[in-house]
Parts: structure tokens; sequence; C-alpha cells
């Protein structure tokens, strides 16, 4: 009995043993379990922190990025009405005054069309970091877009003047940018808006700044302008007129009126230069300095540049060799551009069967700003058509004179500006001396453009001027009166 309740002892005792060995072992596996347990918590709030801070580092990345302008790294055209906003309550608060200024690159185009997007995108990464030098701590520069920007600053009370900032913008983009060997050159206008004097709503005050660019580009760019409320009323009426040229040229409101061409020494009108003028029914007489950069801007010009042209070869038709030896036509820089002019030409020269030795096309240096080989290429189709060409307004432009030399020029026109004061002004006088000198050396005829006086058209036959033009001998005329002092040159001339 004794032994067995013994052998019960030992067994219960072995028994508790293993349980406890068990539990034993149970509770450091549970143990083992909750450290990883809890190492793997841990590694996880890790991460999500990690990944947190990534998501935030990536949206203010995108914020940043959504506020800059990619190219230039300057501030782009949404935060910069953030930021002019900003200023304005800023200046407000002070009581100070703020500036916007509105710039825009002049013919910016042609260096992406001529040289390729790698030397613009190369141009205005240089201008944005000249501006970024240019500007105070204060001050904020933009790039809205293209070849856009924009600067707003306080007009502090430490001296600090808008129209030196203006003058030194104007300045410093004028240097020229060097990229692959090669000099890029724009010059840049500005307009500018003032607040509180223009307004303090900053969409108003951009619009105002750019109602005044698009001023100082009229009056011929590289320059700035300070907004007028005038400004606005000439823009609105410019856009109005934009959209009633179309409806123009189809009820065929243009109308071609003519200025005779003199030859100095016999005073005998030789030629005849065609000038457009649009009557329209609100406006009344719109001339060709208004109508003409609306129909470039507007694409028009193509339909306009084959209306006068064809009206042109129409009416002077029964002249030729009659009186009249050869007639001219204006051609924009535009339509030099145009791939199918050589073929409208020929089609208008065809239809009215003049032969193309008797038309003139004026050109004007402007369009060497385009690309100066593809000019020179398009002149010499047209030259070899068998038109004459013209530089007109010579003098005036931007071309130099070597270009003299390779271009199909058959005619100088000297500009009114020089020929206006040679009766008073030797250095004047002496421009149209060496110019007349410089076509008869080439054999390129000059005629002298807006000769008002007697005595200037004496002047300038007495130093060998060739041919003539100017309300000295007649203003332009519409075609019946043009007809009817013909008829009487003629007479004169018999
Ligand atoms: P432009 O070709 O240099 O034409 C001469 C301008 O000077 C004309 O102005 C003419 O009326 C003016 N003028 C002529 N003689 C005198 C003078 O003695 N004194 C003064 N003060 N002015 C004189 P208009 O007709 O207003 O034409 C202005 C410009 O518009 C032209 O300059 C020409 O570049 C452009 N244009 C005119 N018609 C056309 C056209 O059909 N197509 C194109 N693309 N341009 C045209
Ligand atoms: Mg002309
Ligand atoms: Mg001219």
């Amino acid at each position: 009995m004794e032994q067995r309740l013994e052998r019960r002892v030992k067994r219960e005792r072995a028994a508790r043993k293993q349980a406890e060995a068990l539990l034993e072992d149970k509770s450091r596996m549970l143990f083992e379990a909750n450290v990883r347990l809890e190492k793997l918590n841990s590694e996880l709030e890790n991460r999500v922190s990690e990944r947190t801070r990534d998501l935030e580092l990536a949206r203010r990345q995108a914020i940043a990025l959504s506020e800059k302008d990619q190219l230039t790294g300057l501030a782009n055209r949404r935060s910069f009405l953030q930021q002019l906003e900003k200023m304005l309550l800023t200046t407000q608060e002070h009581g100070l005054n703020a500036a916007i200024l509105a710039l825009d690159l002049d013919h910016f185009k042609n260096i992406n069309d001529t040289l390729g997007h790698h030397a613009g995108d190369a141009l205005l990464i240089a201008i944005a970091q000249r501006l970024k030098n240019l500007i105070r701590d204060c001050d904020s520069v933009a790039r809205l877009g293209g070849d856009e920007f924009a600067i707003i600053c306080p007009i502090t009370e430490d001296g600090f003047s808008v129209e030196r900032l203006a003058d030194r913008v104007v300045q410093t983009l004028e240097r020229p940018v060097f990229f692959e060997g090669k000099s890029l050159e724009v010059s840049c206008s500005i307009g500018i808006a003032m607040a509180p004097t223009d307004g303090n709503c900053p969409t108003d005050l951009q619009r105002y700044a750019d109602i005044a660019l698009y001023c100082t580009k009229e009056r011929g760019r590289g320059a700035w302008t300070f907004f007028e409320p005038s400004m606005g009323e000439w823009v609105e009426e410019r856009k109005r007129l934009a959209s009633n040229l179309r409806v123009g040229l189809d009820r065929d409101e243009i109308e071609v009126w003519y200025q005779p061409i003199v030859d100095l020494k016999s005073g005998k009108t030789v030629g005849v230069e065609t000038l457009s003028r649009w009557f329209q029914p609100d406006f009344g007489l719109v001339g060709p300095e208004t109508f003409i950069p609306i129909a470039e801007e507007t694409a028009l010009i193509y339909d306009l540049g084959d209306i006068v042209l064809n009206k042109a070869c129409r009416d002077m038709k029964p002249w030729l060799d009659n009186g009249i030896s050869r007639f001219s036509v204006n051609l924009s820089p535009k339509q030099l551009k145009d791939r199918h002019l050589v073929a409208r030409v020929a089609e208008a020269l065809a239809r009215h069967q003049v032969p193309a030795n008797k038309l003139c096309l004026e050109v004007t240096e402007s369009m060497f700003l385009w690309d100066q080989e593809a000019a020179k290429q398009r002149l010499e189709e047209l030259s070899d058509l068998g038109v004459r060409i013209a530089l007109d307004d010579f003098g005036t432009g931007f071309s130099n004179l070597s270009q003299l030399r390779f271009l199909p020029i058959d005619y100088l026109k000297i500009d009114r500006s020089f020929v206006c004061d040679i009766d008073h002004d030797q250095r004047a006088l002496a421009l149209v001396k060496a110019v007349f000198a410089i076509s008869n050396g080439m054999s390129i005829r000059s005629i002298a453009e807006g000769v008002e006086t007697a005595e200037q058209a004496e002047i300038l036959s007495l130093i060998g001027g060739d041919l003539a033009q100017g309300y000295h001998y007649a203003k332009p005329m519409p075609f019946n009166e043009f007809e009817a002092f013909l008829k009487g040159n003629l007479l004169r001339a018999s």
C-alpha cells in the first residue's frame, strides 16, 4: 500500500515537473513571440513614419514644382498672382505703392525659328538669371510663359525708382547671350502698372501692365511705358477693329490709293506707289499704320495682300507704257515669310496680264529680323520671276550695309526722316548724299521719300538724286483722281 502510494507521488511529481517544464517552455515562447511582435510593431511604426515623411517631402516638392517655372526656376504665373496678392496686402498695410512690370522679349520667336529651341531655352535661362540679379530681396520676378516675364516691387522710401529699374532691365537684357559660339540678341519691352494709382486688384493690375506693354511694342519696342486709362480704350478699339477686318475684306472695304513717283530731272511721273486705305463704316477712314499690324496679327495680311496686289494690277494695267513704267506694292515681313508668296504674285500678274518687270515689291529692313537666309532666298525667287525689289524706309531699320551686296535690290527708298531735314541740317544732307553714292556705285536706283517742298526737290536733284515721292508732287489719292493727275501730267510733258 505504502509502495503504491510512493509510486503515485512519484508519478504525480514527474507529471507536475513535466507540466511545469511545458509551462515554462510555453511562457518562453510567448515571451519570444511578444518580443518579436514588439519588434515588428516598432519596425512597422518606423516604416509608417518614414513613408509619411517621404509623402510629405513629395507633397512639398509637388507644390514647389507647381509654383516654379521648370525651365528657369522662376516663379510661374500661378504663384506670381499669389505673390502679387500678398505684396499688395503688405504695401497697403504700410501705405506704400507697388509697381507691376510686364515684360516681353521682342522678336524672341526669331531665335527659336532660326537657331532652334535649344538656343531659345538658353536665352530664357540667361535672361531669368539677369532679372534675378537686378531685383531686390523684397521684389519678385516670374516667368509667366513663353517669352513673358513679370516683376513686382514695392516702392520703398529709400530712393528706389521704378523708372530706373525699368531702364536697367531694358539695358541689361539687350546685352547678347553667347550660346554654342553664337551671339543671341533680343530686346525687351515693358509695361508698368502702379498700385494703388491704377487699382488694387491683382488681375486688373496685370491686365493694365499688359495693356501698357502692348503700347510700348506699338511705339517701337525696347522701351517701357506706364499704363494710362486712355490706353485701355485704344486697345479695345483695336480689338473691335480686328474683329471687323475680316468682314471688311469680304465687303470690299479696302481701297487702294496711289501716290506718284517722279523723275527728279524731268519732273515727270514715271512710277507709282500703291497705298491701302480701309473705309470702315463705324470708324471711317482707317490708315495702314493701324490696320496693317492688325492684319499681320490676325493672319488676314495674306488675303489683304492678294486684294491690294490684284487691285493695283487691274488699275495700273492701262497705264503701263503709257506714262507709268513701274508700280510698287508694299509687302509686310509676314507676307515675305509666306511660302505661297511667289505663286500668289505670279497668279495676280498672269490674271491681269501684267509683265513681272512692271511690278516692284517694297520690303522693309525689318524682314532681316526674320531668318536672313530665308528672306534672301524669297527675294531671289521674286527677282527670278522678273519682279523688282525696293528696300523701303532705308536707314531706319536694323540692317547693316553689307547685306545690300547680297540681296537682289533694285531700288533704295530713302526714308522721309532724312529727306525732311536736308534743307536745314548738314548731317541729314551728308547722309542722303552718301546713300546716293552707295546706290549709284551699286547700280541701284534711289527714291527719296517724303519730299514736301520745292527746295528739298531742288537740293535732291542737285546732289544727284534719281526719283522722288512726296506731298510736294502729290498726296496719295483714289484711282479716279490719280488718273486725272496722270492725264494732266502727260499733257504738261507733251
Ligand atoms: P511707306 O511704304 O513708307 O509709304 C509712304 C508713307 O508716307 C505713306 O503713308 C504716305 O502717305 C506717306 N507720305 C508720302 N509722302 C509723304 C510726305 O511728303 N510727307 C509725309 N508726312 N508723308 C508722306 P501711309 O499711306 O499712311 O502708309 C504708311 C505705311 O503703311 C507705308 O509706308 C507702308 O509701309 C504701309 N502700307 C501702306 N499700304 C500697305 C499695304 O497695302 N500693304 C502693306 N504691307 N503695307 C502697307
Ligand atoms: Mg512703301
Ligand atoms: Mg517708306
